[in-house]
């Protein structure tokens, strides 16, 4: 049976934050009966959008990831919801408005955050992925409908298609190690959860600094090469997607006209920018 998913891309996300307005103008004062109850004017974001700024001046990155209730498959919601939270046959969770009503523990059983406790209606609300605009035969929810740049699609295919898909354009869900099994997928999602080691290739040429395009550069850790890069026209080179809190690599600059140099990095919680690299 096909069922619901959505991708998004985080390189295509520029923080326009339409996705979450046009859900607000789905949802703010609008009652949906068996869906979703209003969501109050202020205080919810049931699209939220986190930000990521990366690395240090003049290397620095910025990247906007929308986040939202994953329609998880194994859904610690559902599990504590005890009838009150269901998850429909094409893979879409929905916390009953009438059923949920007092259960304000159901805000703590999400992992992800997603689930906004709605006080004055006592009401724990979350991003129904506009369920009752699909049943009417909407191709899309009002949030990709409102995205200007297509960063982010939803998708009603197979489990088995979904699954390829992801494994060929290298789609990852959030924190899979909660084994939750989201429906929400994102490409490039690197740029966010990932660290990058970048810096300059520089040569002195007559007591001046010069870039040095061109120049080879390889990341080492231990005994194994991790990646080579070549520098372009300002000397400047990136390693991106390299694990958080890995530790201690070597970098090794290399070009024939000017020479060679070795920096020793360290990759912490965050990117590294290892500044000039001065081959000689
Ligand atoms: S993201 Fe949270 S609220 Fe949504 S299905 Fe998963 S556990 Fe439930
Ligand atoms: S509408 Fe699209 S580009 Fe704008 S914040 Fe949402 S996902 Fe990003």
């Amino acid at each position: 049976m096909k069922k619901w998913n959505m991708i998004i891309d985080v390189e295509l996300c520029e923080n326009c934050n339409n996705c979450t307005l046009a859900t607000k103008d789905e949802h703010v004062g609008n009652d949906f009966p068996g869906y979703a109850a209003p969501q109050p004017l202020h205080g919810h974001r049931w699209i939220d959008i986190k930000r990521k700024v990366r690395g240090a001046s003049p290397m620095v990155d910025a990247a906007h990831v929308p986040m939202m209730c994953n329609h998880c498959d194994d859904a610690p919601c559902v599990s504590a919801g005890r009838g009150a939270v269901k998850k429909r046959d094409d893979g879409i969770v929905i916390i009953d408005p009438q059923q949920a009503k007092g259960r304000r523990d159901l805000v703590e059983s999400c992992p992800y955050g997603a689930i906004w406790w709605n006080e004055e209606l006592q009401l724990p609300q979350h991003w129904i992925f506009d369920a009752h605009l699909l049943d009417q035969g909407w191709q899309q929810p009002r949030s990709a409908h409102a995205c200007p740049t297509r960063a982010m699609k939803a998708i009603k295919i197979e489990d088995s298609e979904m699954r390829d898909l992801a494994n060929r354009e290298g789609l990852e869900v959030l924190r899979p190690e909660l084994r939750t099994s989201p429906r929400i997928y994102y490409k490039n999602l690197h740029r966010y959860s990932k660290c990058f080691v970048g810096g300059s290739v520089v040569a002195m040429t007559g007591g001046i600094k010069d870039c040095v395009g061109g120049a080879t550069i390889e990341l080492r850790r231990g005994m194994d090469k991790i990646g080579v890069q070549t520098s372009d026209a300002f000397g400047d080179f990136k390693f991106d997607s390299i694990e958080p809190d890995s530790g201690p690599y070597v970098l090794v600059a290399s070009q024939s006209k000017h020479g060679r140099a070795q920096v020793n990095v360290n990759v912490g919680s965050e990117s590294v920018y290892v500044g000039d690299v001065v081959i000689a």
